[in-house]
């Protein structure tokens, strides 16, 4: 909390200086057992409400009937995504954490797989230890690059779950990606888009992992999954409304693809996914526009296929389908759903 106090207390000047009279505060889960004491903190200067809602990126700044009602957004854990015209002023207070201590020995696996160009990577929260690693790498005699953001992005070398446009700029340039960060989700997508290895750098227990097993399991079930839409006769093609995922045009293109297919379409609006729309609705399969991730992460969750967007593309030939193709969100269309 501490590095968290001193951001309150910028964040609490800006909104002084913005005039700000009410706000709502976005918590990540991690910081909500804080919620009473970040409140009352802001409430010392503010009319303040907490969004109890779960949210995963600066792609969602919660429900648009609260924040009409307020005068900022104070979002926690994650940055800015530069190129969303936020229809409130939204300050993000960032987490990243502390530097962690690593042995060199532990990046002997990629000498082993004779890797001496490395393309680092990393979520924002492991941003700093980023250029921890990249010294670290340098003094070890690697050559490293960290590459170019796109709009959707904040910083140089930094992943969203949906966009690796870091990864790409320096795709001719690197043997292999080194992704600093936990886990395996920014790992997973990162490989997806990518035909360079993708190695994680996992920080929770400091091991170097080669994620190619994951991801080719992962295709292996992705692709049966994918199949299974070639029958569809029925479609619901969603658009989510949250305001950084929200992409109607490529809704409505892949809606009249489906038309010229022969099939029935249907578009549909969320703004919190849940498998039980697409069953009351009986469709055979979906097309999902709003966060790729879903599709991905969470297809278990439905009875029906859920495609993305270009899954469906490739599946009935739109697109050529010679390697799996990552559903990235470059930039979305203004103006969520008034
Ligand atoms: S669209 Fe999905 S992956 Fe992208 S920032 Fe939002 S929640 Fe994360």
């Amino acid at each position: 909390m501490q590095l968290y106090n001193v951001k309150i207390d910028n964040a609490i000047d800006k909104l002084k200086s913005m005039n700000a009279k009410k706000i709502l505060l976005q918590l990540p889960d991690g910081l909500k057992p804080e919620s009473f004491d970040i409140f009352n903190k802001f409430s010392e200067h503010f009319g303040v409400v907490i969004s109890s809602g779960a949210f995963y990126g600066a792609c969602d700044i919660g429900n648009m009937e609260v924040y009409n009602n307020v005068d900022c957004i104070v979002q926690f854990g994650h940055s800015e995504i530069p190129n969303i015209n936020y229809p409130k002023p939204v300050i993000f207070i960032e987490y990243m954490y502390d530097k962690i201590e690593l042995d060199d020995n532990i990046f002997d696996k990629l000498r082993e797989n004779s890797i001496k160009n490395i393309g680092l990577l990393s979520s924002v929260q492991y941003y700093n230890q980023m250029f921890y690693v990249e010294e670290k790498l340098k003094k070890l005699g690697y050559n490293v690059i960290i590459g170019k953001n796109d709009e959707r992005l904040k910083y140089p070398g930094q992943v969203l779950g949906c966009n690796f446009s870091s990864a790409h700029s320096i795709s001719l340039y690197v043997d292999a990606y080194l992704l600093v960060s936990t886990g395996l989700f920014h790992g997973i997508g990162a490989q997806l888009s990518s035909d360079k290895p993708v190695y994680i750098l996992d920080l929770n227990d400091k091991k170097i992992k080669n994620i190619k097993d994951n991801v080719d399991k992962f295709l292996r079930k992705r692709y049966g999954k994918i199949e299974r839409a070639i029958d569809a006769k029925k479609f619901c093609v969603v658009i989510d409304t949250k305001i950084g995922q929200y992409r109607k045009k490529l809704a409505y293109d892949i809606y009249n693809k489906i038309k010229s297919l022969g099939r029935d379409a249907i578009i549909i609006t969320t703004d919190n996914v849940s498998p039980s729309d697409f069953e009351n609705i009986m469709c055979d399969a979906v097309v999902f526009t709003g966060c790729p991730r879903v599709s991905i992460d969470d297809g278990d969750k439905f009875k029906m296929p859920v495609l993305t967007p270009i899954e469906f593309e490739q599946l009935f030939k739109f697109k050529n389908n010679n390697k799996y193709v990552m559903d990235e969100i470059v930039a979305v269309d203004y103006s969520p759903i008034k």
